[in-house]
C-alpha cells in the first residue's frame, strides 16, 4: 500500500523565535521540521513525504532516505494542504496530513492511523478530555457545561483514502477556514473515525511548549559527575607519593600499591562518573599484578575504560587533607602527572591542600585523605 504524508509547515508564524518560522526552530540539535519529517521517513509504511513550506523557506535542506518533495504553501492551511496534495504521487492510496509542529509523533500512532484509514476512509487520532469542559461567551461567562465523554481533542496525523481527501480539499475551496482536514471531510459528507491519540504528540504552540520540547530532547550536555575519596595510614619507612610525585616526608602512606591517595580518589571519581564501579573492582589488592603498582598507571587504565564506554574527562578537582608536610610546592607537578594520565591539559586539573586543624587521626598525622570530583562528557 502506497502511503504519502503531507507535512503542513506552510505557516510563517514567528511568535516563538525572533524572525524564524517556528517549524524551523531548533529542538535538541535538529529543527522541528527535520524531526517531524524524520519520524515519517523512518517509518517502514511511509512511501513518500510532501513538505509544504512558506515560499521564503523552500530552500530548507531536508535529507531523507525516502523521497521528499517540497512545495510552496498557500494563504490558509487548507490551501497549503491542497498544494501538497497536488504533488502527491498518483500511486498514493492513503494520504496522511500532519502538522510540522508535532515533532514527537510516534511510529505506533502512524501505524494506527494508516490501518484505520484503510478501513474507514477518514480517521483522526484524538485524546479524551480529562478536565470539565465549559462553553463560554466573549465576556468569559459560562454558557453551559459540555458532556465530557462526547468531546475529544483532535491531533494529527489525520489519514484519508486518497479520494476522501480529494473531496475534503474540494470542500475547502469556498470561503471557509478549516483548522484541520477532518473538518473538511465532514463537510464533504464523509464520516470520520477517531482512534486513540498520544499525549506525547504535543503541538508546539507556546514558548512553554518549546521549552518542554527542548528539555525532553536535549542530549546530556551537562555531562556526568563522579566523586572519589581515599584514606591511607601514614607510617615511617614508606615514601609519600601524591599525584605521582614523591614528596619529602618523614612518613609515607601504607598500602598495597604505592598508596597514592590523590590518584586513588581521582580514579574512583572518573570510574564513578560513568558508573563503572571503583578502583578495588578493577585493580584488586588481592591481585599480585597491582602490588607496588604505580597509581598514575592505574589512573591511565581507568581512563581507558571510560573512553571505551564513550566518555572523556572534562575536568578534575582534588582536595588533599594532611597535617604535614605542606604540598603547595608540589601541586603543579601533581597536576601535570594527573593531566597526563587523564589525557587532558593541566589547566583542567586542580589540586588543593588542607590540614585537619590537629583534629582526629589526620590531624594527629596518622593518616592522609583525598577527595576528588570529576566531570566527564560523551565523546
Ligand atoms: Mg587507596
Amino acid at each position: 500500500m502506497f502511503v504519502s504524508v503531507i507535512v503542513a509547515a506552510g505557516g510563517s508564524g514567528t511568535r516563538l523565535g525572533a524572525g524564524t518560522p517556528k517549524q524551523l526552530l531548533d529542538i535538541g540539535g535538529q529543527s522541528m521540521l527535520v524531526r517531524t519529517v524524520g519520524a515519517f521517513a523512518g517509518h517502514p509504511r511511509v512511501s513518500e513525504i510532501v513538505v509544504v513550506l512558506p515560499t521564503a523557506n523552500m530552500g530548507e535542506a531536508i535529507s531523507s532516505t525516502k523521497p521528499v518533495h517540497i512545495v510552496a504553501g498557500g494563504a490558509r492551511r487548507q490551501d497549503s494542504v491542497a498544494h501538497g496534495f497536488a504533488r502527491v504521487s498518483p500511486d498514493a492510496e492513503i494520504v496522511l496530513v500532519h502538522d510540522a509542529a508535532r515533532p514527537f509523533v510516534s511510529a505506533a500512532l502512524i501505524d494506527r492511523t494508516i490501518e484505520a484509514a484503510a478501513i474507514h476512509g477518514a480517521v483522526i487520532p484524538a485524546l479524551d478530555v480529562k478536565d470539565t469542559v465549559k462553553r463560554i461567551k466573549a465576556n468569559r461567562l459560562i454558557v453551559e457545561t459540555l458532556p465530557r465523554d462526547a468531546i475529544v481533542l483532535a491531533q494529527t496525523p489525520q489519514a484519508f483514502r486518497r479520494h476522501v481527501l480529494a473531496a475534503a480539499i474540494a470542500a475547502g475551496r469556498p470561503d471557509i477556514e478549516a483548522t484541520d482536514e477532518a473538518m473538511l471531510a465532514e463537510r464533504a459528507g464523509h464520516p470520520v473515525y477517531v482512534v486513540g491519540g498520544d499525549p506525547r504528540n504535543v503541538k508546539i504552540t507556546t514558548p512553554d511548549d518549546l521549552d518542554a520540547a527542548r528539555r525532553q530532547s536535549a542530549p546530556a550536555r551537562t555531562g556526568r559527575a563522579g566523586t572519589g575519596y581515599d584514606l591511607h595510614r601514614l607510617v615511617e619507612g614508606r615514601a609519600l607519593i601524591l599525584g605521582g610525585v614523591t614528596i619529602p616526608s618523614t612518613k609515607g602512606a601504607l598500602g598495597y600499591s604505592d598508596a597514592d591517595v590523590v590518584c586513588h580518589a581521582v580514579t574512583d571519581a572518573v570510574l564513578g562518573a560513568v558508573g563503572l564501579g571503583d578502583i578495588g573492582r578493577h585493580f584488586p589488592d588481592t591481585d599480585p599484578e597491582w602490588k607496588n603498582a604505580s597509581s598514575v598507571d592505574l589512573l591511565k587504565r581507568a581512563v581507558a575504560l571510560v573512553r571505551d564506554a564513550g566518555y572523556e574527562v572534562g575536568n578534575v578537582d582534588v582536595t588533599v587533607i594532611l597535617e604535614t608536610p605542606k604540598i603547595k610546592d608540589h601541586v603543579d607537578a601533581m597536576r601535570a602527572n594527573i593531566a597526563s594520565a587523564l589525557g587532558v591539559d593541566a589547566s583542567r586539573v586542580s589540586v588543593k591542600g588542607k590540614t585537619n586543624e590537629g583534629v582526629d587521626a589526620i590531624g594527629r598525622g596518622e593518616a592522609i585523605a583525598a577527595h576528588a570530583i570529576a566531570l566527564l562528557r560523551r565523546v
